[in-house]
C-alpha cells in the first residue's frame, strides 16, 4: 500500500501532513511554505497559478482569481450562502445546468470541484516531489456541518486531482485527534476554529475511544479576512486624511495594502508594534507618495474587538443549544490561524476559566489530525473508532407530503435503515421516492436531496405492494437510497451526490484533463511562474524609476537599473527558477530600501 497523506482543504489555506516514523510532519510545498493558499488564477500572461502566486496577484487580477471556493462547493446556486457569497466575491458566479454553481476564470466556466481539485493537485505534486514517491491516496477534511452534497463534491475534487479519498474527516474531529483527545474518557471538547473566512464552533464528546459531534455553530461570514479589512479601511482613511488621496480606486495600491495589513495583523500577534511601509504607494502630479504607518497591538484590538466579542457570543449560543455551560467543557482547542491573536486567546480563556489548548500550530492542527487518521488507515497508528453524526434528519416523503424520518439527526454514521412502504392508490405502477434533509415535518419545507421513480410495479390494490426502501450512509457521510419492489425484485437506487453534483462521466473527463495538466513538468511550471513574476516586477520597477526619476539620486538609480537588467538577463537566459527567484528578491529588497530612504529623506526635510 502506498502512503496516504492528510490534507486540510481550507477556505483560505490548505495544508498537507504525513505520518513518518511514528510522528506527524507537515510537508512543505514547492515554495517552501507549510501553508498553501487555496487560491487559483489565470495570470495576465495566461498561465495557471495556484497557491501563493495566485494570492499575490488577486487584487490586481480580481476577475480571474478564484478564492474561497469552499463556500460554493456542493451547493445549489439558489442556496442563500451562495447568493451571499456572490455579493462579496469579485469573480463571476452563475448557475450551472443542473442547478449547481460555476465560476468564471478567463473565458472558461469551472465547477467549484475543479478549482478545489487544482489546489489538491498542487499539493499532490508538491508532496510527491518532496517525498520522492507518488502520492495517490488521501484523507481530506471538511467542516462538520458539510451535508451530503458538499461532502460528495469534496470527494470528487480529490478524484479529479487523481487522489483516491480514503476518508473524509470532519475538521474538529481531526483537531481532537491531533491532540490525542480520543484517549480521554468521557470528555467534552469545544473546538473554536477561527479561519480566514469562516468561524466554526464544534462541540465533541469523547467516550470509549469514540468521538461524537454533539453540536455545531458559528458564522460562515466571519473570519480573519474581516480583521485585515478593518486594518485596511483604517489605513485608507488615515491616508486620506493625511494626504487627501483615496487609495480605494487603485488596485495595485490596494493589493499591496492588503498584503501589508494581513502581515501587520500577524506580526501583532507576537509584537506590540509594527510598521506598514509601502514606498511609492501612488503618484501625484507633485511626485510619489509613500505609505508609512506604525500600528500597535492595542490599536488593532480596538479596531476588531467587536469581531472577537461576536465569536464569543456565538460560542455561548452554541453551548446553550446543546444545553451545556462553559464549565461543562473539559478541553477547548484553538484552531485556525486567526486564533494566534492574543486577544482571542484571552477572551476564550476568560469565558471558560481555563487555558485553551494551542500548543499545536492552529493552522496545521487539522492537517495533522488528518495525517493521524491516514496513519490509522495504514495500520501505523492504533485503530480507534471515529464517529461522525448525521447533521440533519434524512427523510422520505410519504402520503400527504409528510417527511417520514429514516435517519434521525445526530445518528452516528455509518448507518443503515430499511423500511417497507406501499402504494397509495389502486393499480399504482410507479412510486416516486423523494429524499429530503431537514427537521421540518413536511417534505416540501426540507431540502430535496433526490427524487427518483421505481416503476414496473404490478397492478394491485392500494396497500398491497411491498416496496422496501433502504438508506445506507457510509463512513464518509455519503448516502445511498435504494427502493426494491419485493414482488418483482425490480430496484432503483441513487447515490445522493445531489443533483448539484457532477456525473460520473464528467468526473472522469475532468480527471483526465487534470492528469494532462499534471504531466507538465513541475520545474517548468515553476520556471514559468518565476518568469512571469519577473516580468511584472521589471515593468513595475521601470515605471517607478521613470515616474520618479527626479526624486531618486543617480547612484541609487543606476544601482537599481543594473539590478533590473540582471533580472531581465536571468529571466531570459536562465532555466533555473531559483536563480530568477533570487534576483527577484534582490530587486524587491532594493526597491523597498529606496522607498525607506526616500521616506526618511522626506521626513528630514
Ligand atoms: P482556513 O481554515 O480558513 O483555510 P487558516 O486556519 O489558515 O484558514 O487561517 C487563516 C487566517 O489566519 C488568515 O486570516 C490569517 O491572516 C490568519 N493568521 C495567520 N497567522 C496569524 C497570526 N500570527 N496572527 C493572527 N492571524 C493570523
Ligand atoms: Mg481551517
Amino acid at each position: 500500500m502506498g502512503r496516504i497523506i492528510g490534507i486540510d482543504l481550507g477556505t483560505t489555506n490548505s495544508v498537507a501532513a504525513i505520518i513518518e516514523a511514528g510522528t506527524t510532519r507537515v510537508v512543505e510545498n514547492q515554495e517552501g511554505s507549510r501553508l498553501t493558499p487555496s487560491v487559483v488564477a489565470i495570470s495576465k500572461s495566461g498561465e495557471r497559478l495556484v497557491g501563493v502566486l495566485a494570492k499575490r496577484q488577486a487584487v490586481t487580477n480580481p476577475h480571474n482569481t478564484i478564492f474561497s471556493v469552499k463556500r460554493l462547493i456542493g451547493r445549489r446556486f439558489s442556496d442563500p450562502e451562495v447568493q451571499k457569497a456572490k455579493q462579496t466575491l469579485p469573480y463571476q458566479i452563475r448557475e450551472s445546468e443542473n442547478g449547481g454553481v460555476e465560476v468564471k476564470m478567463n473565458d472558461r466556466w469551472y465547477r467549484p470541484e475543479e478549482i478545489s481539485a487544482m489546489v489538491l493537485q498542487k499539493i499532490k505534486i508538491d508532496v510527491s516531489e518532496k517525498l520522492g514517491e507518488e502520492i495517490k491516496e488521501a484523507v481530506i477534511t471538511c467542516p462538520a456541518y458539510f451535508d451530503d452534497s458538499q461532502r460528495s463534491a469534496t470527494k470528487v475534487a480529490g478524484e479529479i486531482a487523481g487522489l483516491e479519498v480514503k476518508r473524509l474527516l470532519p475538521e474538529p474531529t481531526a483537531a481532537a485527534l491531533a491532540y490525542g483527545l480520543d484517549k480521554n474518557i468521557n470528555a467534552k471538547i469545544l473546538v473554536y476554529d477561527f479561519g480566514g473566512g469562516t468561524f466554526d464552533i464544534s462541540i465533541l464528546e469523547v467516550g470509549d475511544q469514540v468521538i461524537e459531534t454533539r453540536g455545531v455553530g458559528g458564522d460562515t461570514f466571519l473570519g480573519g479576512d474581516d480583521f485585515d479589512q478593518r486594518i485596511m479601511e483604517f489605513l485608507i482613511d488615515w491616508f486620506k486624511r493625511e494626504e487627501g488621496i483615496d487609495l480605494r480606486g487603485d488596485a495595485l495600491a490596494l493589493q499591496r495594502l492588503k498584503e501589508s495589513a494581513e502581515r501587520a495583523k500577524q506580526e501583532l500577534s507576537t509584537l506590540f508594534e509594527t510598521e506598514i511601509n509601502l514606498p511609492f504607494i501612488t503618484s501625484t502630479p507633485s511626485g510619489p507618495k509613500h505609505f508609512y504607518y506604525k500600528l500597535t497591538r492595542s490599536q488593532l484590538e480596538d479596531l476588531t474587538r467587536d469581531l472577537v466579542e461576536r465569536s464569543i457570543s456565538l460560542v455561548k449560543q452554541t453551548l446553550s443549544e446543546v444545553n451545556l455551560k462553559p464549565e461543562d467543557i473539559d478541553e477547548i482547542i484553538l484552531v485556525g490561524g486567526q486564533t494566534r491573536m492574543p486577544l482571542i486567546q484571552e477572551e476564550v480563556k476568560k469565558l471558560f476559566g481555563k487555558e485553551p489548548r494551542k500548543d499545536i500550530n492552529p493552522d496545521e492542527v487539522v492537517a495533522i489530525g488528518a495525517a493521524i487518521q491516514a496513519g490509522i488507515l495504514q495500520g501505523e497508528v492504533r485503530e480507534i473508532l471515529l464517529l461522525d453524526v448525521v447533521p440533519l434528519t434524512l427523510s422520505i416523503e410519504t402520503l400527504g407530503g409528510v417527511a417520514h424520518p429514516m435517519i434521525p439527526k445526530n445518528t452516528p454514521i455509518p448507518y443503515s435503515k430499511k423500511e417497507i412502504f406501499t402504494t397509495a392508490e389502486d393499480n399504482q405502477t410507479v412510486v416516486e421516492i423523494h429524499v429530503t434533509q431537514g427537521e421540518r415535518p413536511l417534505a416540501q419545507d426540507n431540502k430535496t436531496l433526490a427524487r427518483f421513480l421505481l416503476d414496473g410495479i404490478p397492478p394491485a390494490p392500494r396497500g398491497m405492494p411491498k416496496i422496501e426502501v433502504s438508506f445506507d450512509i457510509d463512513q464518509n457521510g455519503i448516502l445511498t437510497v435504494t427502493a426494491i419492489d419485493q414482488a418483482t425484485q425490480r430496484s432503483q437506487s441513487v447515490k445522493i451526490t445531489n443533483s448539484v453534483n457532477l456525473s460520473k462521466e464528467e468526473v472522469e473527463r475532468l480527471k483526465r484533463e487534470a492528469e494532462e495538466y499534471a504531466t507538465q513538468d513541475s520545474e517548468k511550471r515553476r520556471l514559468a511562474e518565476a518568469r512571469n513574476q519577473a516580468d511584472n516586477l521589471i515593468y513595475q520597477s521601470r515605471k517607478i524609476i521613470n515616474d520618479f526619476k527626479d526624486r531618486i539620486n543617480d547612484e541609487l538609480k543606476s544601482e537599481i537599473e543594473a539590478k533590473i537588467r540582471q533580472l531581465e538577463d536571468v529571466k531570459n537566459n536562465s532555466t533555473r527558477a531559483e536563480e530568477i527567484e533570487a534576483k527577484i528578491k534582490e530587486v524587491n529588497d532594493l526597491l523597498s530600501n529606496i522607498g525607506r530612504n526616500f521616506y526618511q529623506g522626506q521626513q528630514n526635510n
